[in-house]
């Protein structure tokens, strides 16, 4: 058995996948793993963007709607500055707020024809 230093035994040799010391900045990218990186992380931000478009406009299309009890519900599930549902969704001291559409807000939205982005 090897000495155990801080708790933690000695081991001679853990497998690591490359993509993880990729990530922790352990070792250098090769020339077409930056390429591929700088691919991956253009796309991500169209993703991003073209999401947030439709949910820009998913925003305006729910906040034109003035029936009056659709109205209510809508302003109970209002978006907060966290993009988290304001309303009742959530319940007890450890429970998360939902992101912003909750399903109420997708419920209301797909009755009156309004796309949100998946
Ligand atoms: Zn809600």
């Amino acid at each position: 058995m090897r000495p155990i230093e801080f708790g933690v035994m000695r081991s001679g040799f853990v497998p690591v996948p490359r993509e993880v010391l990729l990530d922790a900045g352990a070792i250098e990218p090769t020339a077409e793993e930056r390429e591929q990186a700088e691919r991956d992380a253009a796309q991500s931000r169209k993703r991003q963007a073209e999401r947030e478009q439709r949910l820009e406009a998913a925003r305006r299309a729910l906040a034109e709607i003035s029936d009056p009890l659709t109205r209510a519900i809508l302003d109970l599930h209002a978006e907060d500055e966290r993009h988290e549902c304001a309303g009742d969704d959530f319940d007890g001291y450890e429970s998360e707020r939902p992101d912003w559409p909750c399903r109420t807000v997708e419920v209301v939205a797909a009755h009156h024809g309004i796309g949100l982005p998946s």
